[in-house]
């Protein structure tokens, strides 16, 4: 198994979480990335980021305009 950023060398770690029974989970040898299979399952299902909805700096929000105009 390769590392998902740098295509490194990962190994089997066992990872711990406070009052949670320990994971085996992966490690990158070469940038130290971390991974379980929690963490990929999430990846799966984890919905895009909508590039569409931010305002930028300085911007006037649209419900603004359609009021002035
Ligand atoms: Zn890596």
């Amino acid at each position: 198994m390769n590392c998902p950023r740098c295509h490194g060398f990962l190994v089997a770690i066992q990872m711990r979480d406070m009052g949670q029974p320990s994971v085996t989970g992966w490690r990158c040898l070469l940038c130290g990335a971390m991974t379980d299979p929690g963490i990929e399952a999430n990846k799966v299902s984890h919905s895009p980021p909508i590039r569409n909805g931010a305002r930028l700096p300085g911007a006037t929000a649209k419900r603004l305009k359609k009021e002035r105009s």
